[in-house]
This record gives C-alpha cells, structure tokens and sequence, in this order.
C-alpha cells in the first residue's frame, strides 16, 4: 500500500535547474540508509535513520488524520528504509504507522500517522560509537503525563488489587470453612505479604490532566479514597510516602557498555530496577519511581528532573560497567563529588558513564537540555553527606552478595548525581567487562540476590534517617 505522494507542481520545479546545476557525481553519490530504529515509549517515541552521510530533511505536521510528513533529501528508496514500515509496534504510544514513498527523484518521503497529538523534535548527531550519522525524531507529547499524578493513581490501583485480593481469598476461606467439615483442611494463608499482583492491565487512561480545583476548602484531612482529588490533596498523599526513584542506566539508542558473550548493560540493569521497584513496592509507605521501565534512551539530566518532579526522597542510578582490563571486578558505589575525583578510575568511570547522552542522542539545541543543565549544577554539600550514607549503607549489603571493588563509596562528577536536594548514588553492580561477572549478571540467582540487597541497603538507610516532610514546591 505504498502510496503515490507525488506532487506535480513540485516535480516541475525540480525538473527545471536543480538537477542540471548538481553534477552527475552528486547524483551518483546519495546516502545509504545503514539501519532505522524505533524505540517506543509512553514518554516519547524515537525514529532513528542511520546513513554513511548526514542527511538532510524537513518535515511538517499536518491535520486531520495526525500525521507528520517527513522528506529526505539525496535518498533513494531502499530496502533498509522499507524495513521502517514493519518495525512499529502495534502498541506504540505514538505511532500509528509509517508509509514511505520515493516523493521525488532523490527524495523520499516518510509519512508517520500517529495515534495523538505530538510535538516532534528533529536533529542530526554525528558519527559516534558504533554508530554512523543519525537523523533522529523523537515524538513527544503535547500534553505530558503528570509523573507524580501517575505515581498516586498507580499507588492506588495496586492497593485497591491488593484488598481485593484478599477479600478474594476470604472469601473463598470462608467458604471452604463453612462447605467442609473443620477438620485438617489447612488453609494455604500464606505467612508473608504474597507480593503485590501486576496493577490490572485494564483499559488505557486518557492522557492524565489535572482536575480543576474543585472548592477553596481547606485541605481535608482524609481525603477520597478513590477520585483523585485537587493538587492539595495529592501533596498530602505524597507527603506520606517515601519514593525511590529508580534509574536504570542507558536504554534505546544507547547499549551501555556490553559483556565478551554479548550481554548489554541497558538490558540487565533494567531487569534488575524492575525487580527492585517491586520489592520497595512491597514495603509499607514507600513507593518506587522509574525513570525508564522499558528500552528507550533518556538524557542524564532528564533522569534527574524526573526524580525531582515525584520530590523523590532518593535517587539510585544502576549500572553494570566495563573497564579497560577484563580482570576488573566487583561492585562499587558512587556518590557526587564537588571537587575531584576520589581515585582515578572514579574519574574513568564518571566520565565513561557521562558519555552516555553522546551515544544515546541528546537533542542539544532544545531549550529543555539548556535549562536542565544550569539548573542542575548547584550540588550541595548535604547531598553529597547524605549520599554518602546511603551509598554506605548498600556497599555494607552489597559485600554480603559477593566481592567490593572498593571497600569504600567512592566519588567523583557523574552527571546523573547532581540533583541538588536528592541523596544520589550509583551503583556499578559488576564488571560486565568481566566473563565471570558478566555470567553472573545474567543469571536470576545472583540478580535476586543483587536486588534483595540494594533493597536492603535503601531500606537501613531509611530507618536511621527518616525523610523530612518535603517542604518543597510542586
Ligand atoms: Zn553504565
């Protein structure tokens, strides 16, 4: 179904001096598509186009159905471009589909019908890692989900699966109990909380808007139990949790770093963020936040304002690194530093892991990136006391699991550290660079064992410091 997008008024002009004035070694000489990419997300959808030169495109939104119109120049269409079309999911936030079409000779044309309405970024980034050069569109939304307002909702749907199921289960005891005669029947009760069910798939929520403050009462002290009330009433929900943001390293465009047997750093970190949020869900008023809970890059500084907009009472950055010799091991904690590094390969790894928004495809020239960048370089001598603490508190756990690299935190200039009101430390958790490390990072074993102590750790630290009543601004 490819359609026809040709426009004659167009073609003429083209037909007329353009072509004549470029040589025939110009035309000889397009760019090749290397390979195109799709990373889905709820926060924003990247498509990425890789070619052996930079390419040159404007695009356009346009109405009626949504649709962002996309035209390449000095590109012929090839397989590799067609390779677009299959690569959407059907579950993409944003992406409905994707048609492409030779618009003009040298031109190609991408048409993204999307699902919402969509401000999308466009940008070009040099050759870089493995990568050559990239033409990148990222999709975000015109009306972003309000992250601590998702937080609340998903807080409450878990608890309200959580009663029900035990209501389930009574049930049914009660039923066993008066249908059977009370002999031996003992009843599975499970001794220990059962962990919490999946919050149900149930239908998609609409993009998430504010309610209108709805009266200028006073806040209630018990607020409804289900209608999500006014902002008020959320900062007295939120002011009763604890939240751990946590962040998985790298994602989408950016592997991380990636073990001798192939093993990739973004994929085994996400895995073991996604267990942790489960176990801090697990414990009575605390709540995890994610700053990526699936395969899609997100900038170091963004990480950071994600946090601080769920006034997350903590900030931990997993990670599972390499070193320049494969004999490195262990695990090691880190926490900012104001000044220099603590020890050399401190300074190796911070900027070996600041490197990450080069690779992942940070669109500069955004006024968000400015923003987030000034702002986020007051570190603070408190933070990086309290840092310290808690990164203590999960080396000491993290010893019990297997080997330290360092028997102490360690510091020095990650980016991902810099929240200037958030005790942040990052945690290498092996050397994926390491054979022997890298098995262990794959196996369910050893990543249980991994989680139940960073778990632990987080949970130490909690107790001998117990958060203040955030008296932050929303
Ligand atoms: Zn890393």
């Amino acid at each position: 179904m490819s359609p026809r997008l040709t426009s004659r008024r167009h073609l003429l002009r083209q037909a007329g001096g353009l072509v004549l004035l470029l040589g025939a070694a110009d035309l000889a000489f397009g760019a090749s598509i290397v390979a195109v990419r799709v990373w889905p997300a709820d926060a924003y959808t990247r498509v990425t186009l890789e070619s052996d030169q930079p390419l040159a495109a404007t695009h356009q939104l346009v109405t009626g159905p949504d649709r962002l119109v996309v035209d390449i120049e000095g590109l012929e269409l090839s397989a590799q471009l067609k390779e677009l079309v299959g690569k959407v999911r059907s579950d993409d936030p944003f992406i409905a589909g994707v048609r492409v079409g030779q618009y003009q000779p040298r031109v190609v044309r991408l048409v993204i019908d999307l699902k919402q309405a969509t401000a999308p970024q466009q940008f070009a980034l040099a050759p870089v890692a493995a990568y050559q050069h990239r033409l990148v569109f990222d999709l975000y939304p015109t009306q972003p989900v309000d992250p601590l307002l998702a937080l609340i909702r998903e807080k409450e749907q878990s608890e309200r699966a959580a009663a029900q199921s035990v209501q389930d289960a009574l049930g049914e005891f009660i039923g066993k109990v008066g249908s059977q005669p009370p002999v031996a029947a003992a009843p599975t009760a499970p001794s220990s909380p059962a962990p919490l069910p999946a919050p149900a798939p149930g239908p998609t929520q609409p993009p998430l808007v504010p309610p209108p403050p709805v009266v200028a009462a006073a806040p209630v002290p018990p607020p409804a139990p289900t209608a999500p009330g006014p902002r008020a009433a959320l900062q007295n929900k939120i002011d009763r949790l604890v939240i751990v943001a946590l962040d998985p390293g790298h994602g989408g465009e950016d592997p991380g770093a990636i073990g001798p047997s192939g093993l990739r750093e973004k994929d085994v970190v996400l895995q073991v963020a996604l267990q942790l949020r489960e176990r801090i869900n697990a414990m009575p008023g605390m709540r995890a936040f994610m700053t990526r809970d699936a395969d899609f890059f997100v900038p170091l500084a963004e990480r950071v304002q994600k946090a601080r907009r769920v006034q997350a009472d903590l900030f931990v950055s997993i990670h599972a690194d390499a070193f320049i010799t494969p004999q490195a091991r262990g695990a090691s904690v880190f926490a900012l530093s104001q000044g220099g590094a603590t020890s050399t390969a401190a300074r190796w790894m911070a900027n070996r892991e600041n490197a990450a928004d080069v690779v992942g495809g940070v669109n500069l020239k955004s006024a968000d990136a400015q923003v987030l960048r000034t702002m986020l370089d007051m570190s603070t001598h408190a933070q990086i006391k309290d840092s310290l603490r808690v990164g203590g508190e999960v080396l000491g756990e993290l010893d019990r699991v297997g080997r330290l690299h360092k028997p102490k935190v360690e510091q020095a200039g990650f980016a991902v550290l810099k929240a200037p009101d958030i005790p942040s430390i990052l945690v290498e958790t092996a050397f994926i660079s390491n054979p022997e490390e890298e098995d262990k990072l794959r196996s369910a074993d050893y990543q249980r064992q991994l989680v139940k102590a960073l778990a632990t750790g987080i949970q130490r630290y909690f107790a001998k410091n117990p958060p203040l009543a955030r008296n932050r601004q929303l």
